[in-house]
C-alpha cells in the first residue's frame, strides 16, 4: 500500500492519508490498480483483496498512531464491495483496535458503484455508516450523478474528480464547475476534498473558495507506509507557506 496525504486547506495540517494499493509484477513491472482492481472483480477475488487491505492498513495506520503520528486513513472501496451488505462487519473486525474516533476512518465510493445496485449499495452504506465511518463520494462529476440520488445517500464527504482540478488555475470552465460544485456540496452540507491538486494557485483558489480538504502532487505524492512520518515533517515546514499561499502583503 502506498499513503497520499489529505490536508485541510484551512490550517494546511495533515489530516487523513489516502490507502492506494501498488502491484510490482516481478516481469511486468507497476501494475495501475485502475487495471488490477477491475481483473479482480472480473475473477471473483476482489472481496479476497478489500479484506486484506482494510487489514493491512488497519496495521499500518497503527504504527503510525504508535509513533505519534495521529492521522485517520481513507480507504476505497470497489463497485462490488457495496454489493455485500457484510462488509460492514469486516470493517468493524478489521478496525478493532483502532484507537482514533471511528469519523477519522473514510471509506470513498464512487457515484458509479452507487448506481449499479442502488438498493444493496444503499443497505451497505447504511451499516457502514452505523459503524461512525466517515462515508465520500469518489470521483465526483464523472459518473452518471443523480443530483437527487447524492441528497438520499447517507455520505458526508464529496471528493471532486481530478480531472476539474488539474488545470484549475488556468482553466475557466473548470473554475466554474468546481466552484458551483463547492457550493452545491456545502448547500446539502457535505465536505468538499479536492483531488489532483498539483501546483499553488489550484490550492490557493480552492482554499478561498471553502474546500474543506486538499489532496495531490503539490502537497505530496503517494509514499510508502514507513516514509509517511518523513512525509509530515516536511509538510509540517512548509505549512505557513501553504496557509498563506496566493496571498499578497498589500
Ligand atoms: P482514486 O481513489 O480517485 O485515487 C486518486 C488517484 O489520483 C491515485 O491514483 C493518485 O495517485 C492519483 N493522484 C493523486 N494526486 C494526483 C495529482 O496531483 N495528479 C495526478 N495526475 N494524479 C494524482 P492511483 O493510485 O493510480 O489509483 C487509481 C485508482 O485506482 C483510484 O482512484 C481508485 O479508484 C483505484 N484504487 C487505488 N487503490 C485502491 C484500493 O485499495 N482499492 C480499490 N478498490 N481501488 C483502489
Ligand atoms: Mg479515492
Ligand atoms: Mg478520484
Amino acid at each position: 500500500m502506498n499513503y497520499q496525504p489529505k490536508l485541510d486547506m484551512a490550517s494546511a495540517g495533515f489530516h487523513q492519508a489516502e490507502a492506494l494499493v501498488r502491484w510490482i509484477h516481478p516481469d511486468l513491472g507497476f501494475i495501475s490498480p485502475e487495471e488490477f482492481i477491475f481483473l479482480a472483480e472480473q475473477s471473483g477475488q476482489i472481496t479476497e483483496l478489500t479484506r486484506h487491505i482494510l487489514r493491512r492498513v488497519a496495521n499500518d495506520a497503527g504504527k503510525w498512531h504508535a509513533a505519534g503520528l495521529n492521522i485517520g486513513v481513507a480507504i476505497n472501496l470497489s463497485a462490488l464491495d457495496l454489493t455485500r451488505p457484510e462488509l460492514a462487519k469486516e470493517v468493524a473486525e478489521a478496525f478493532s483496535q483502532w484507537q482514533l474516533p471511528m469519523s477519522s476512518i473514510t471509506l470513498e465510493v464512487t457515484e458509479s458503484a452507487l448506481m449499479e445496485e442502488p438498493e444493496t449499495a444503499f443497505e451497505t452504506l447504511r451499516r457502514l455508516r452505523q459503524l461512525g465511518v466517515t462515508l465520500s463520494v469518489d470521483d465526483f462529476g464523472t459518473g452518471y450523478s443523480s443530483l437527487s440520488q447524492l441528497r438520499n445517500l447517507p455520505v458526508q464527504e464529496l471528493k471532486i474528480d481530478k480531472s476539474f482540478v488539474l488545470r484549475l488555475n488556468t482553466e475557466p470552465q473548470d473554475q466554474l464547475i468546481v466552484r458551483s460544485t463547492i457550493d452545491m456540496a456545502h448547500g446539502l452540507g457535505l465536505r468538499v476534498v479536492a483531488e489532483g491538486i498539483e501546483n499553488a494557485e489550484s490550492w490557493a483558489l480552492l482554499r478561498d473558495w471553502g474546500c474543506e480538504i486538499g489532496q495531490g502532487y503539490f502537497l505530496s505524492r503517494p509514499v510508502a507506509a514507513g516514509d509517511l512520518k518523513e512525509t509530515e515533517q516536511s509538510l509540517t515546514d512548509r505549512q505557513q507557506e501553504l496557509r498563506y499561499a496566493g496571498e499578497t502583503t498589500s
